[in-house]
């Protein structure tokens, strides 16, 4: 097995796999920064952007891997990293894998095993922000995996904005990413859902938005109050006690029924807080109904 080289500077060489949006951006940014950078796409017409950019274009995956010593995998899905990297083979050997593919945490531990068994070190990279933005501090990189790698290419990877390191357990960047975007999805689902009802009364949604935005200020504070109390168990009367937040859910419940909004979430949030009064705990905060939400069996 050959030894993965872990010395970096401004030479270290890096192959690009994957010109999409991201993965061209990435690229360019590399290039940009003065690395050299070999690049590779499976539809070779978006691969010749790079001509005369100073990039070498390298007609195989294999090759672009074997010219470098960090490769980058940015790809549609895990269907596509299992097609290129069964591609890449042994020319992996000796190198550090850096898949900014967006996955699951299975996925990043699978690839992780698979870089190993071919003697690479394994980075795993989970994306948060815009292509455009890439190689500002606007778009955030999260790695975990081998931390000799990351401490190693820590400057190459900085030029590609805020990156963040989660220890050597592959999986835990895919954690953060799939719990960050799970976060923002559920509350924005029920930020369009309370649109409707803002509009459905004949208010100003964009001026609404901006009332939100500045209630936001408060939101960090309380999530690290919230997550205080599910660490301890111990549930002071945040956002009020239950027995008195509980008393507004029916007038919520049926003013968003009586517009014709979806009360679906409002009713979750109503029989939780029912059954954790019926429990005799009416008096602790919102973050007690944690206890109900009790993952199912696997
Ligand atoms: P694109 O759809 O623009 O590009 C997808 C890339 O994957 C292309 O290079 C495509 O090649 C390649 N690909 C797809 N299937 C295969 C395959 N079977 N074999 C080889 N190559 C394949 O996606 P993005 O570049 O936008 O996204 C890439 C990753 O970045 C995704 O995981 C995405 O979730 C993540 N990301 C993207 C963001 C964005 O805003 N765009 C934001 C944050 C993360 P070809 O050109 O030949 O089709």
């Amino acid at each position: 097995m050959t030894k993965t080289t872990l010395s970096a500077d401004a030479s270290t060489k890096i192959a690009v796999l994957g010109l999409g949006e991201m993965g061209a951006a990435i690229a360019k940014t590399f290039v940009g920064g003065g690395f050299p950078t070999t690049v590779w796409n499976r539809t070779a017409s978006k691969s010749a952007v790079f001509l005369d950019t100073g990039a070498k274009i390298a007609p195989t995956a294999a090759e672009a891997a074997a010219d470098s010593d960090v490769v980058v995998l940015c790809l549609l899905d895990s269907l596509a990293v299992n097609e290129v990297l069964r591609s890449l083979d042994s020319a992996i050997s000796g190198k550090v894998l850096v898949n900014l593919t967006s996955g699951a945490p299975a996925q990043a531990r699978t690839y992780h095993k698979w870089a190993k068994e071919h003697g690479a070190a394994y980075l795993d990279g989970k994306i948060m922000g815009d292509p455009p933005y890439v190689g500002t501090p606007q778009v955030n990189f999260s790695f975990s995996g081998s931390a000799a790698a990351f401490a190693v290419h820590e400057t190459a990877l900085q030029s590609l904005g805020t990156i963040g390191y989660h220890g050597d357990e592959a999986g835990a960047a895919a954690v953060e990413f799939m719990a960050q975007v799970a976060v923002g999805y559920e509350m924005l689902i029920g930020f369009l859902h309370t649109l409707r009802l803002v509009e459905a009364e004949g208010f100003d949604v964009e001026y609404f938005a901006e009332r939100v935005g500045a209630s936001m200020a408060g939101y960090p504070g309380l999530l690290k109050m919230m997550a205080r109390a599910v660490s301890t168990g111990e549930y002071r009367p945040d956002l009020g006690s239950l027995d008195v937040q509980v008393a507004l859910m029916d007038d919520m419940i049926s003013h968003r029924e009586s517009m014709g909004v979806e009360a679906m979430r409002m009713r979750e949030v109503k029989s939780l807080m029912d059954q954790r009064i019926a429990q005799g705990l009416g008096d602790q905060g919102f973050s007690s109904l944690f206890e109900l939400l009790i993952p199912k069996t696997r």
